[in-house]
């Protein structure tokens, strides 16, 4: 199937990303939101960052126009109706992204491809939930959309392989590669990227280095452009910790152990860059 239309659920930093994306492309987006509010929210967060890239001599005014111009928004699911993909970018939240994946399957013709960019809900639990299985799929895309190169495709037990090589073409369409991956707890980034950084907890909880020495290790020894601790700042200690507990839950393993030192510090409310304070100071 060929996607010229792709209608994206959430205005949000994933959803406006997404719509941008896409609208930079030559296709069609339709963005969908709760709130009027939050769809211009959404749209002057694109405008924005299509300025930036007029000034970074990366795109002229006459492209930004016709991006924008590729992008329609409304308030009503009933605008996703003539989109052959609809991207599911809403809070995370099961109860809510099933609620709205059963909404879709009332109004949208049985062919549309049904997509979520959720981090951590199963894909075949979702998909099990609508009536669409076959032709619902994870595209898990990198914040800042725009920027990251890569789409993790991600299979649930009952995704088709026409619906899989559909989105898996439209990655290729947005400049992006993408990474086929079987369903499963963090898919593959998260999976390899949070454990190692719990374990920089470890490694720091146990006095072997300084957090500055660990993140510079672990940039110039491994080329890494920002090191683990930093990283952890930026994503939110809370976020990480809550991801290692869904790792320790489904894999009952426990080399997904989350470090003591995380929960103490996610205890004393020190998140990261989003509470002022985490592993450093802002
Ligand atoms: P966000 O909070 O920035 O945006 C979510 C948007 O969804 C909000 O604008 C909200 O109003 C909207 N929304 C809520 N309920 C809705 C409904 N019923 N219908 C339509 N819109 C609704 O969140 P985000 O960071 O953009 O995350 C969105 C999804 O992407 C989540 O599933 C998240 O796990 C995933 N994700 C996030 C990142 C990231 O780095 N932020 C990376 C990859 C994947």
């Amino acid at each position: 199937m060929s996607i010229q239309t792709v209608g994206v659920i959430g205005a949000g930093t994933m959803g406006n990303g997404i719509a941008q994306a896409c609208a930079v492309s030559g296709i069609a987006v339709v963005m969908v939101d709760i709130s009027q509010q939050a769809v211009d929210k959404g749209l002057a967060t694109v405008a924005g960052s299509l300025d930036r890239l007029i000034k970074k001599e990366k795109m002229t005014a006459t492209q930004k126009d016709a991006a924008l111009a590729r992008i329609s928004t409304s308030t009503d699911y009933a605008a996703l109706t003539g989109a052959q993909l609809v991207i599911e970018a809403a809070t995370e939240n099961e109860a809510l992204k099933i609620k709205i994946l059963q909404q879709l399957d009332t109004m949208l013709p049985a062919e549309t491809i049904v997509a979520t960019n959720t981090s951590s809900i199963s894909i075949t639990k979702l998909a099990a939930a609508t009536q669409r299985a076959d032709r619902f799929v994870g595209m898990h895309f990198f914040n800042p959309v725009p920027m990251m190169a890569l789409v993790e495709i991600i299979r649930g037990l009952q995704t088709s392989d026409a619906t899989h090589d559909a989105v898996a073409a439209l990655a290729v369409t947005l400049g992006k590669t993408p990474v086929t991956v079987k369903n499963a707890p963090g898919f593959v980034v998260n999976r390899i990227l949070v454990p190692m950084i719990n374990e920089a907890f470890f490694v720091l909880a146990e006095g072997t280095a300084t957090p500055e020495d660990i993140d510079n290790a672990m940039k110039l020894g491994c080329n890494q452009p920002i090191g683990p601790l930093a990283l952890a700042d930026m994503i939110g200690l809370d976020v990480c910790l809550a991801v290692m507990n869904v790792y320790m839950a489904e894999f009952n393993d426990s080399k997904y152990r989350p470090c003591p030192l995380l929960k103490e510090m996610v205890a004393a409310g020190w998140l990261g860059r989003k509470t002022g304070r985490g592993v450093y100071t802002y």
